[in-house]
């Protein structure tokens, strides 16, 4: 408003009056308002650039008073004179404002503020020679008003050229970024007419008032204008730093001085040449200092790059690269020890939770481990779930025990957003001198995957692993055309239940007659068709024939048939988000009941819980009974059964085989079938191979029996034995030749 008025009386009243003086510093103060007026009304993100205008515009007020004081007060101008500082000082202000603006960091601030000054002295040469030609006054009385006539232009347009600077961006070139250029194109054509009207003309400088004024205006416009909240920042952080075009830049204006001494006119005085001269070599110390931090900067970016090209981006652990080479290195002075760290199911908890919570479960693992290793040792992250610990100095005796005591670590949930996260290692061990370190690294990794297959924590690599995996590879093959030409077939043990010994349920065993090896234990290549993937074709392929065999003995044998037939499947199955809907069509296919089918899982394949105890849901949905295999000798078998829907226990042969022995060795199978009671689950014992065990098991509860006592698996059980009336499992249990 007062602005306003100003603006108008100041246009109206006569031009060199007190009072359209008095107008004019009104208008001048305005705008310093105006500024922050437009700050507090639009608060943009980052309003440190208009603080800076409005200090710049205050102390080109306080020129303009102490410029009219000197008038009015003193009736004579000098030149250059106390306004003059406060007109100059407004410069950095105006410039500091802009050059701070972008988020930049100490270094490259300091780089822009040199090639301002490179800037400002190597083209300030140029007005100084030429245009302020030494001619038009006294050299030796007026340099320091050459100078500042000088400094007046160059600061401008170096104003204008750092406005342009920021906002090359289309998006940047807002209403608010069109007047400040204006603003500065102005005042540049302002300072420059007065710098030439002074020093050439003598001329009345108050006919410039109007352009002043209007710049001025400009400048508080660009602060009212809503688009003053566009963050130029956001624009600049992408260029890259050192383009050709900021490098040669301030090397063109560092050239402008010795360049300026080679023409005429440079040599008409020695105040000339001296200015030159000292211009230039401040200019050549100025780029030698560029360069300087051009340097380094380059050296600590390569230093960044070093640093991302060895280390793990998401966990901050060195990575594989850099592994190897201090494995390399470690190798060079003597014997090194490597633990090759596999983490198990760690795919269950990206697939169940997400990639972050996997991420950062990850991230909070590494950190347990980089804790846990001894001293001396090197932590690396291998790859996605895998990990590697270089032990230097360790004895042989004593990497067991570092193993034991990482897995120990990882055991331990991890608690996230409301989830305890259990995940599982498998660790491999390896040591030796060669001189390859790839091979140390090879075989721990083998030693690791032989740990994990095994089910143990951790093993140490050995010859006979390799020869192993080698002969994995081969069955795995053989497995193939197995499969196609119709090798593999199920037997059947029979499940009795005692005393009256009628077989009410059958397990599903697989066979492979192989054409050259004989008959192939399932404990051997099950775990490589795991391992390659097989075990999916080959599942399905026993799901179906076991359905179909017992919907054949329902439709054959009506009521000495058996209630059910169990059978097993793996862990990868059960990882399958389509197993429910296969077991589904199948039994469907076979048009059997779904309560004549169970099917066995193991502790470890539900024990990281995920898809697999999603799948056995979806199983108990559909009516099939689900068994809890090899109860027992897992991980945490009671918290299991909490958390797993399970409708039969299978107690492990290894809790049966010394029953009958006094002491403790029944207690374990004691406590078993009291826990399935406990929780209305009906427990079966398996591996039962006497008929004193049979009686042991029988005294303690056990009502469900399975082994070689009542049959080894075959083709075509005997169903008939129960039927014979012979109850005397609990004093005299037959033997399934004798039945
Ligand atoms: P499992 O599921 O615990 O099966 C029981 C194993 O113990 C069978 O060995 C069976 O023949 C054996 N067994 C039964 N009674 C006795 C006994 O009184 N004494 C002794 N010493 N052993 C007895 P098998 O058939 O060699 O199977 C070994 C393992 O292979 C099975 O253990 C199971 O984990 C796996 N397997 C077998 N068939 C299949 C299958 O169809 N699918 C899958 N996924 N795994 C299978
Ligand atoms: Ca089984
Ligand atoms: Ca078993």
């Amino acid at each position: 408003m007062a602005g306003a008025l100003a603006t108008t009386g100041y246009f109206l009243l006569p031009a060199s009056s007190l009072a359209a003086r008095v107008c004019y510093n009104v208008i001048g103060l305005a705008a310093a308002v105006a500024i922050l007026v437009g700050v507090r009304l639009y608060r943009p993100q980052r309003p440190g650039m208009w603080y800076w205008f409005a200090a710049g515009q205050i102390l080109s007020v306080l020129g303009d008073i102490t410029y009219d004081y000197y008038l009015y007060g003193l009736g004579r101008v000098p030149y250059p004179s106390t306004a003059d500082a406060f007109y100059l000082a407004a410069y950095p202000f105006r410039i500091m404002g802009l050059l701070l603006l972008p988020r930049l960091r100490r270094r490259d601030r300091a780089g822009h503020l040199i090639d301002a000054a490179i800037a400002v002295i190597g083209l300030g040469m140029v007005p100084w020679t030429f245009i302020l030609h030494p001619s038009a006054a006294d050299p030796s009385t007026a340099a320091l008003a050459r100078v500042i006539s000088t400094v007046y232009p160059v600061a401008d347009l170096l104003l204008l050229g750092i406005l342009a600077w920021l906002f090359t961006n289309p998006r940047s070139r807002t209403p608010s970024n069109r007047l400040l250029n204006a603003a500065a194109a102005t005042l540049l054509a302002a300072d420059t007419s007065y710098s030439v009207l002074t020093s050439y003309f003598h001329a009345d400088p108050f006919v410039l008032d109007g352009v002043y004024v209007a710049s001025t205006l400009l400048w508080a416009a660009a602060a009212l204008h809503p688009s003053m909240t566009a963050d130029p920042a956001v624009m600049r952080d992408l260029r890259p730093e050192h383009s050709a075009a900021r490098l040669c830049a301030p090397a063109a204006c560092s050239l402008l001085g010795p360049a300026l001494l080679l023409t005429p006119y440079a040599g008409a005085n020695t105040v000339d040449r001296t200015a030159i001269a000292c211009g230039s070599i401040v200019l050549i110390l100025l780029t030698i200092a560029r360069m300087a931090l051009i340097l380094t900067s380059l050296k600590s970016k390569s230093r960044d790059l070093e640093r991302l090209a060895l280390h793990d981006e998401m966990t901050g652990l060195p990575n594989r690269r850099r592994f190897e080479q201090a494995l390399r290195a470690a190798l060079a002075d003597g014997p090194a020890r490597v633990a090759f760290l596999g983490l198990n199911g760690f795919k269950n908890v990206n697939d169940e939770l997400g990639r972050p919570i996997g991420d950062r479960v990850l991230c909070s693992l590494a950190q347990r481990l980089a804790r846990a290793v001894p001293q001396g040792a090197l932590l690396a992250r291998i790859g996605g779930d895998e990990f590697a610990v270089l032990l230097p100095g360790e004895s042989r005796g004593h990497l067991g025990t570092v193993a034991t005591h990482l897995a120990a670590q990882l055991r331990e949930p991890v608690h996230l957003g409301g989830h305890d996260v259990l995940v599982g290692v498998g660790i491999g061990l390896a040591e030796g001198d060669s001189d390859q370190p790839m091979e140390l690294l090879r075989r721990a990794e083998a030693a690791m995957y032989a740990a994990k297959h095994a089910g143990q924590t951790y093993r140490r690599w050995e010859p006979a692993i390799d020869e192993q995996s080698a002969g994995h590879a081969q069955l795995g093959a053989e497995m193939r055309n197995g499969l196609d030409a119709g090798q593999f077939r199920l037997v059947y043990q029979p499940i009795v239940a005692v005393p009256e010994q009628r077989v009410v349920a059958v397990e599903a065993l697989v066979r492979w007659d192989h054409p050259q090896r004989g008959m192939v234990s399932p404990a051997r290549f099950v775990p490589v068709a795991e391992q390659n993937g097989l075990i999916i074709e080959l599942g399905t392929w026993i799901l179906r024939t076991a359905c179909r065999q017992m919907a054949k003995w329902r439709a054959e044998l009506g009521g000495r048939a058996p209630d059910k037939v169990s059978v097993n499947v793996s862990a990868r199955q059960l990882d399958r988000p389509g197993f429910a809907a296969t077991v589904a069509d199948t039994l469907a296919e076979t048009g059997l009941p779904p309560h004549c089918l169970a099917v066995e899982v193991t502790e470890t394949a539900v024990f990281e819980g995920g898809q697999a105890v999603a799948t056995l849901h979806e199983l108990r949905g559909l009516g099939v009974q689900v068994a809890l295999d090899d109860f027992g000798t897992g991980h945490s078998s009671l918290g299991l059964l909490q958390t797993v829907p399970v409708d039969i226990l299978k107690v492990d042969k290894s809790f049966v085989d010394n029953i009958t022995e006094a002491g403790r060795h029944s207690v374990i199978a004691e406590t078993l079938i009291r826990i399935s009671a406990a929780f209305g689950i009906v427990a079966v014992a398996e591996g039962v191979e006497t008929a004193e065990q049979a009686v042991a098991l029988h005294q303690l509860g056990y009502r469900l029996l399975q082994g070689y006592h009542f049959g080894r698996p075959v083709t075509e059980p005997d169903f008939d034995r129960g039927h014979t009336g012979d109850a005397g499992a609990g004093r005299r249990a037959p033997s399934a030749s004798a039945a």
